[in-house]
């Protein structure tokens, strides 16, 4: 029986990458537009704050190398090969 969790690890790394990216991106954005239309809302800045964390623990948990665990930087290209094992990544 496969959870959710196992589901969204099969997923490709590149693809998690993209949904952390997004979710950070995103959330920066609309949280500046909402800041724009509702001045001093503070409802705004949590769920945008929520959005943003998620957007990183989101990277921390399923932005790993699938051989080792090896925790990939942020900011880089996912690469060909994990940094630390050797293993090809999907
Ligand atoms: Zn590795």
């Amino acid at each position: 029986m496969n959870s959710i969790f196992d589901r969204l690890r099969a997923l490709p790394l590149r693809t998690h990458k993209a949904i952390s990216f997004l979710s950070m991106l995103g959330s920066s954005v609309l949280g500046w537009i909402l800041t724009e239309i509702f001045p001093g809302m503070i409802f705004v800045h949590v769920i945008c704050l929520v959005g943003f964390i998620g957007g990183i623990v989101w990277h921390i948990v399923f932005v790993r190398c699938p051989h080792c665990g090896h925790l990939f930087n942020y900011r880089a290209a996912i690469p060909d090969f994990c940094p630390e094992c050797g293993k090809k990544l999907e």
